[in-house]
């Protein structure tokens, strides 16, 4: 396969990234040499890899339609990777033409293939940025020129919070997201976790340690304390294919496999 062609020229082609290893992952096209060494060691060890990342993706869709059926029309993706199919603008634009998105993602691959994708448009935009700074974040003008934070918005998490360690305090960067946002807001996460199948999330999390974000997974307990603030939504914190299935072939049942739980909370004021 050849290698991507709009390449930032200051990446590191020799470290895999998460963003490129997940589009593997997902079948992409936008993955290096060592993304594809790394995900292929990490699927040769644990096979189901691929379908939990769809699952994954299968829950962010599901997410996004529940928003825009609560009337929600402005999403932040935080941590949106690169664009694969059924991106958040295209799923809540099925439903309402008039949504909103600003892509964020620390990655430049991602970002770049992000802005190709998306340059005519005006309803969208990406920016580079670490989440971990909603402070900066929130204040970029490609924010704070598409989306009105005075008004209800989804900010969405979506297997990125493992991303940051406990010593970047996740709680603290969710809960600077949750200060800016209007009563009536989603918090859409997915999380990965070591429940379930302790070893192999272990393994995992080592080959995490190759990249420049390494991985954290979190209990449920953990999970849902990161919910400080909002009011969950039914079903509460399960793993990914329970979150309000739109169809029974999506229900594994073994769902503990997915090692991913999903969660929506709602902020009430
Ligand atoms: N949200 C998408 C989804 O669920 O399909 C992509 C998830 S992908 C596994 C994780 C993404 O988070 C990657 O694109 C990575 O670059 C990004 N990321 C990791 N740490 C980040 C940070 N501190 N700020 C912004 N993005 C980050």
């Amino acid at each position: 396969m050849p290698e991507p062609s709009a390449v930032p020229s200051d990446i590191d082609l020799s470290r895999p990234s998460a963003a490129r290893v997940y589009d593997y992952y997902l079948g992409g096209a936008h993955n290096f040499a060592a993304d594809r060494e790394m995900a292929e060691q990490a699927i040769a060890m644990w096979p189901d890899l691929p379908l939990i990342m769809q699952a994954n993706r299968a829950f962010l869709r599901r997410a996004v339609r529940f928003c825009v059926a609560a009337g929600i029309r402005q999403f932040l993706d935080l941590g949106s990777g690169i664009p694969t199919a059924g991106n958040v603008h295209e799923v809540a634009r099925a439903a309402a033409p008039d949504a909103r998105v600003v892509y964020a993602d620390i990655d430049p691959v991602a970002v770049t293939h992000s802005r190709t994708i998306l340059k005519d448009d005006p309803r969208t935009a990406v920016v580079q940025a670490d989440l971990r700074r909603p402070d900066l974040l929130l204040q970029l003008p490609e924010v704070t020129g598409l989306l009105d934070f005075s008004q209800p918005v989804a900010v969405m998490m979506v297997a990125v919070l493992h991303f940051v360690p406990d010593a970047d305090d996740p709680a603290a960067v969710v809960a600077g997201y949750r200060e800016a946002m209007a009563p009536g807001s989603f918090l859409v996460m997915s999380h990965a976790t070591h429940e379930g199948q302790p070893q192999r999330a272990d393994e995992h999390q080592t080959l995490y340690q190759r990249t420049a974000t390494p991985m954290s997974m979190r209990s449920r307990t953990e999970v849902r304390a990161l919910f400080d603030g909002f009011e969950l939504v039914d079903p509460g914190v399960v793993y990914l294919p329970l979150w309000r299935p739109e169809n029974l072939d999506e229900v594994d049942e073994n769902p503990e496999r997915f090692t991913g739980l999903a969660a929506v909370g709602r902020k009430v004021t």
